[in-house]
């Protein structure tokens, strides 16, 4: 499925078969995760893809055919293929453990083509190996609504008071990673949203309300997965003092001016960007511990334009994958 243009759906095309470079393996697609960073990207908030261009950051895939000198997996191993796709390896941030914020990063499903496709191809030093447990359509949203919002958990640092703004593929997994590190989690979903609410009760969190409610109790800290600046605010104006406010989204409307009293005291916002390879062999390791269970719905991929719809409209519960 192929973005031409931006703001235009996505074409079903018969591309060549894509051929693994040096370093590169090449992977049939067992499932790939639908993200909301698709999204942005078909509708233009991101704004320098490659184009034509295969979306799709989080592909479970197996490997048929490595490239020169690429020998870390052998045919017919499973591996996960992520946002982060390449990096330098050289500046200022890669040097510094901070390759997530690498200047020359290349990313998957944006620079390079992704996984809405039967084949695609990836560097096999940025792919993941698949924990075992995990059937092919459960693993694809580990890969990107799991591991960046791992990382985003990571930066609200010991908070017990953890508030999720936005309910769906990102927050359904890190509810349950929360609550297995003894945190409380308060989600907060669309006004009146009491499917989703219910949902969120149902994997642990203790409390479940709009996002114009206020909490039983201040938060300690809040992850924003929706792309609505004006929830930044909102987080920051029922947090405790010390509280750390993250963004974990790619793209977020204008966040409102607010006064300073609503900082002080050692708030911060922040946000969330991309990802380490070791973010994703941490959270890897950390999900079938939990265990982490994804909830997913499924769509052929030829249907793609249909589930970025319903992912749009908060359609579905969870994730949706794409299967070819
Ligand atoms: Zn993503
Ligand atoms: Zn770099």
């Amino acid at each position: 499925m192929v973005l031409e243009r931006q703001r235009q759906p996505l074409r079903p095309a018969e591309l060549p078969e894509p051929t693994p470079g040096p370093g590169q393996v090449q992977l049939e697609v067992r499932a790939c995760g639908v993200c909301r960073t698709d999204l942005h990207i078909l509708d233009g908030e991101l704004s320098e893809p490659k184009l034509p261009l295969v979306l799709g950051h989080q592909i479970v895939g197996v490997v048929r055919e490595a490239g020169e000198g690429a020998e870390r997996f052998g045919p017919g191993e499973r591996v996960g293929v992520p946002w982060l796709g390449w990096t330098d390896g050289e500046c200022r941030y890669c040097r510094g453990g901070r390759e997530n914020l690498c200047d020359h990063a290349k990313f998957t499903g944006y620079d390079l083509d992704g996984g809405y496709a039967e084949v695609a191809v990836a560097d096999e030093r940025f792919c993941f190996p698949i924990p075992e447990g995990y059937p092919d359509l459960q693993a694809a949203p580990l890969l990107c609504a799991g591991l960046i919002g791992y990382r985003a958990l990571r930066l609200v640092g010991e908070a017990e008071r953890i508030g999720f703004y936005g309910f769906g593929a990102a927050a359904h997994i890190l509810c349950q990673v929360a609550v297995h590190e003894g945190r409380r989690v308060f989600a907060f979903t669309r006004e009146g949203d009491e499917e989703t609410q219910a949902f969120a009760r149902g994997l642990g969190a203790e409390w479940a309300g709009g996002s114009d409610e206020a909490p039983p109790e201040q938060l300690d800290g809040a992850i924003v997965f929706a792309p609505v600046g004006a929830l930044m605010t909102a987080a920051l104006r029922v947090s405790a003092k010390g509280a750390r406010i993250v963004s974990a989204g790619i793209h977020m409307s204008d966040i409102p001016s607010f006064p300073y009293a609503e900082l002080w005291e050692e708030r911060t916002l922040g946000s969330v960007a991309n990802l380490t390879r070791r973010d994703g062999e941490e959270f890897l390791q950390i999900a079938p511990a939990v265990p982490v269970e994804t909830e997913v719905t499924v769509y052929p991929l030829e249907d793609a334009n249909q589930a970025l719809d319903d992912l749009r409209a908060g359609r579905f519960r969870g994730a949706a994958v794409l299967q070819p």
